[in-house]
């Protein structure tokens, strides 16, 4: 190789060998500052490509770290959240088991008052006492499990085991309790329905005296008549009682006479359905009417002598279907005793 400088350029001979061509380039003076520039120029571009691309490396595995660490935190977070609810879970479950208990508890004592119910409704009105009902309850009357008057021992972690019988346990106890609660409901309403029977009944029979004064002055039954001094049937009772004293309705019911006639003096008559009939003779004043609705103890008329009659006193007739009966046995209660 071989170097010429000339005037306006410079030539650069590349003698191969002797027989083969020489090759000559001419160049002007100028590129021997543009060949260096360029190479330097293309070497900037290569390191700074380079510095680049290892910035942009850097930056994309900050931002994948960073994005890893905010889904570890999100997961973190997210299992600790679960863990709190999955504590809050079990301590509801404990406290569900527990209501379960007090409320089988209070089953218990429910059971108890539809019992007692059960033997006011058989006993009450004029069905008269049948003795302790031997009809056993439908009802499962077993023992709750339950015993929260025990708290102690030692305070042992809960694990899912524990949790797996709690639930089978308290789902076992609810089932349990839903069945009871029903039968509970269906008894209970038989119950009432028996109750309010017994407490139609109560207020349609004449149980009440229909006078303040008890005495009895001439039963039910033959006697001597006081007017003609012989034998015949006293149909009811005479009631002893000064003038204008109170007179009750003995029993719910429907005036169906409030007449005057020369035997009977004043006097009424209630009808209380059922083939019973109460009537109230020889009334200083009559104070309902006919047609008019009444109430047991309700104050119906004033003790007088009017009729048939030697003084001031109540005839009170008891009848059945038509027939009189004796009172005796339907005089129970004083209204004082009905009205509380
Ligand atoms: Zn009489």
């Amino acid at each position: 190789m071989k170097f010429i400088w000339g005037k306006k350029e410079f030539t650069l001979m590349i003698i191969p060998g002797a027989n083969r061509r020489t090759v000559r380039f001419k160049l002007p003076h100028s590129s021997i500052y543009i060949v260096p520039s360029v190479i330097l120029l293309v070497l900037i571009g290569f390191f700074v490509t380079i510095y680049l691309m290892n910035t942009h490396s850097h930056r994309t595995r900050n931002n994948m770290q960073q994005a890893f660490d905010g889904q570890e935190r999100q997961l973190v977070d997210q299992i600790t959240l679960k863990n709190s609810e999955l504590e809050q879970l079990q301590a509801n479950l404990i406290d569900l088991s527990q209501q379960a208990n007090d409320f089988k508890v209070k089953l218990e004592e429910i059971k108890k008052i539809d019992h007692v119910i059960e033997l006011m409704s058989e006993t009450d009105g004029t069905k008269g006492t049948k003795g302790t009902s031997k009809k056993t309850s439908a009802l499962n009357t077993q023992q709750p499990n339950g015993k929260n008057s025990d708290i102690g021992g030692s305070d042992v972690s809960v694990t899912s085991q524990d949790v797996s019988l709690l639930v089978n346990s308290t789902k076992e106890g609810l089932f349990s309790l839903v069945g009871d609660i029903n039968a509970l409901l269906l008894h209970l309403n038989e119950s009432e329905a028996k109750l309010k029977e017994a407490q139609y009944l109560r207020s349609i029979t004449p149980t009440l005296w229909p006078t303040v004064t008890h005495s009895i002055t001439s039963g039910f039954g033959v006697r001597i008549d006081p007017f003609t001094s012989k034998p015949s049937m006293h149909t009811g009772f005479d009631l002893d009682g000064e003038m204008n004293d109170d007179v009750y309705a003995t029993a719910d019911g429907k005036v169906i006479e409030a007449s005057f006639d020369n035997e009977h003096g004043n006097h009424l008559i209630i009808d209380h359905t059922r083939g019973i009939q109460t009537e109230y003779m020889h009334l200083n004043k009559m104070l309902v009417k006919r047609g008019e609705s009444v109430t047991k103890g309700q104050k119906i008329g004033l003790i007088g002598t009017t009729g048939r009659s030697t003084g001031s006193h109540l005839h009170y007739e008891v009848q059945k279907n038509g027939k009189p009966i004796d009172p005796a046995p339907y005089l129970i209660t004083d209204r004082k005793d009905e009205l509380k």
